[in-house]
């Protein structure tokens, strides 16, 4: 089976990146480049996309860079260009519910885009003509998480995903996104990765790690536990994978 795992920073996918080579966590983007053995890179429409083989499966690695369009486009490449037949997501989130804590980690039953908005043609917010406000990942990868998750003793929760072109920091852009969408948390590329997925019929996943809390100290908490919330994310992929193809 050939599975995407894409973040869309690079702290986000480097420890996936370097657990799939088998050497320990590194940060320095140079250095993983240069130190990457089992890895074949690919650079495609200004992205570079990282494939490995994984105890016979293939594996591609990517981050797209933030926001929607970027990850609509890696996305894209990854299904059309590399063909994988499923899409893990793994990366950061900042938390609306008051239950997730920094370092929680939390999977989508749904994602839906907080920022788009034509209401001004009568349409609710989060909807255009022919689209969905909310698209749902699979369920089956959904199960398997459940399954990963109770293994490892790990609190998963799930929850809707709300995703926009904004860093949230503002306590009544948060309020107003958890009450419009009941979502639990608002991230910047998760409903594109979604819409991408569901127009080419591969299943996806979408797991964050809360980073912040969507408020006036989500800025400072983002750069103190990116790396941290990161790895969290990144080490329940790589069991799921393990799961998915073992
Ligand atoms: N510090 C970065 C910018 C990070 S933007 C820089 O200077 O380059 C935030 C990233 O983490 C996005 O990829 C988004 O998906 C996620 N994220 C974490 N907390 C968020 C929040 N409160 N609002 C929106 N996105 C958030």
């Amino acid at each position: 089976m050939k599975i995407a795992i894409m973040g869309a920073m690079i702290e986000e996918i480097e420890p996936i990146l370097s657990a799939l080579d088998g050497h320990p966590p590194q940060s320095d983007l140079a250095y993983i480049l240069s130190n990457l053995k089992n890895v074949r890179l690919h650079s495609i429409a200004g992205n570079r996309y990282f494939e490995a083989k994984y105890k016979g499966h293939d594996i591609v690695v990517a981050y797209s860079k933030i926001g929607k369009v970027y990850a609509a486009l890696t996305a894209s490449v990854l299904v059309q260009h590399f063909k994988v037949e499923r899409l893990l997501f793994s990366g950061v989130a900042g938390a609306l519910n008051p239950d997730l804590k920094i370092g929680d980690l939390i999977a989508a039953t749904k994602l839906c885009q907080h920022d788009l908005d034509i209401t001004a043609f009568g349409h609710p917010y989060g909807y255009v003509p022919e689209g969905k406000i909310y698209i749902q990942s699979d369920e089956y990868l959904r199960m398997l998480a459940k399954e990963v998750a109770k293994e490892k003793g790990i609190d998963l929760k799930e929850g809707i995903i709300a995703t926009g072109d904004q860093f949230v920091a503002d306590p009544k852009r948060k309020e107003w996104i958890r009450k419009t969408f009941g979502a639990d948390a608002i991230e910047m590329e998760g409903a594109a990765v979604a819409v991408v997925c569901d127009a080419f019929d591969v299943p996806f996943f979408v797991l964050r790690s809360i980073s912040d809390a969507a408020d006036m100290d989500a800025a400072f908490d983002f750069d103190e536990f990116l790396k941290h919330s990161s790895r969290r994310s990144a080490d329940f992929i790589i069991s799921m994978v393990e799961k998915l193809i073992g």
